[in-house]
């Protein structure tokens, strides 16, 4: 087979927790809405999360970043019934698996004040723990008791990030938004916050112009308007927004840096490139493949480790306007810091089926919930 490699992909906003919702029950009623969406049915679903279900969940989307060649991702998590120790426990999971993570808790006032001191409090106490174990925003391997001499301590070898997650503006009172800005300031870890995905956010840049800085993740912008002033990389999730029905984002009148990301829709990063093309051409039929590829490698920028993993990957070239119009492309092998984590159609560090059947049997016991 011919076969030719990339780095590792980067998914640039991804929620993990998520990845227990397909197939969930229906709604209550159908959502007309962006805002009828979050209320509807995400804002049903992070509520009814549990540690064993954001456990199970994060092992699921770490398991198939994997197998479709991503190696790091940026994750925004919210569970307002389980918030203390949540980033920890994504951390660990995409560590067994073997997917770099950035974890970030969103912070929301839609629970109240003490909701979203909660949620600052997670991401200061993961930021503190990165910090106390290794140095600035990144965790350090953790050393188990002796260490073997044939290979390093296998939990070692991933790298864990953390940032300051934020729901959204109109969630957020500003005194919120102002101490979530505060702690990725004193932590040098910058913040990852959507905005303006649909009409309740159009307004957000307003307020957080004056405390964006370079380091921010801008999640969607779809209804910023073309000089909205915020500092960051601005991560657009093509699928999502076609799913959540609100526009398109047109990325290439910013002057932010882009990324693409998946939204929580799994972390098929080739797939989402394909999509961000697509996009891209049905507003301007000049549009090149060359721009939305260079959008998905901005993830490098913003994980610069996946320099040091590479996909083997099923196709002979990694050309754009061959993937454009090529589905199908599968990672052959997959190593992340020089260690093959997938290969032969199956992840080397965690038995896959058994993470399949643990998701299935939590998913069941999230929909019990949600009924
Ligand atoms: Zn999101």
């Amino acid at each position: 087979m011919t076969e030719s490699k990339t780095n590792g992909l980067v998914c640039a906003h991804h929620h993990l927790y998520s990845a227990l919702a397909r197939g969930m029950p229906p709604p209550p009623a159908t959502p007309t809405s962006f805002e009828e969406i979050l209320r509807l049915i995400w804002w049903r679903l992070d509520t009814a999360l549990d540690e064993e279900m954001i456990r199970a969940s994060a092992r699921l989307g770490a398991l198939e970043a994997l197998e479709r060649g991503c190696t790091a991702i940026i994750d925004h998590h919210e569970s307002p019934n389980a918030i203390e120790g949540s980033l920890s426990i994504i951390a660990d999971a995409c560590e067994e698996v073997g997917v770099r993570i950035s974890c970030a808790y969103g912070v929301t006032d839609r629970h109240g004040p003490d909701g979203a001191r909660r949620g600052l409090r997670e991401n200061e106490r993961f930021l503190k723990e990165l910090q106390q174990r290794g140095s600035g925003a990144e965790r350090a391997p953790e050393v188990e008791q002796a260490p073997q001499p044939r290979a390093p301590d296998p939990k070692g070898m991933v790298g864990v990030k953390g940032m300051v997650g934020v729901h959204a503006a109109f969630t957020c009172q500003p005194d919120t938004l102002a101490a979530a800005a505060d702690i990725a300031d004193a932590y040098n870890a910058g913040v990852h916050i959507h905005i303006a995905e649909g009409p309740p956010d159009a307004n957000a840049a307003e307020v957080l112009a004056p405390l964006s800085k370079p380091n921010w993740l801008i999640i969607h912008g779809v209804l910023l308007p073309d000089d909205h002033g915020i500092k960051g990389t601005v991560v657009h999730n093509p699928r999502s927004n076609l799913n959540n029905s609100v526009g398109y984002a047109q990325p290439t009148r910013f002057s932010n840096p882009i990324a693409l990301g998946t939204d929580g829709i799994g972390a098929d990063m080739l797939e989402e490139f394909r999509l961000a093309y697509v996009c891209s051409r049905s507003a301007d039929v000049t549009a090149s493949p060359q721009t939305a590829w260079e959008w998905l490698i901005t993830g490098e920028e913003l994980f610069p480790e996946v320099r040091q993993d590479e996909v083997a990957w099923s196709y002979e070239t990694m050309d754009p306007w061959h993937l454009a119009f090529t589905p199908g492309v599968s990672p052959i092998a997959v190593s992340v810091g020089g260690e093959v984590v997938y290969e032969h159609g199956a992840p080397t560090r965690v038995d896959g089926q058994e993470i399949r059947a643990h998701a299935e049997e939590q998913a069941k016991r999230l929909f019990d919930r949600l009924r």
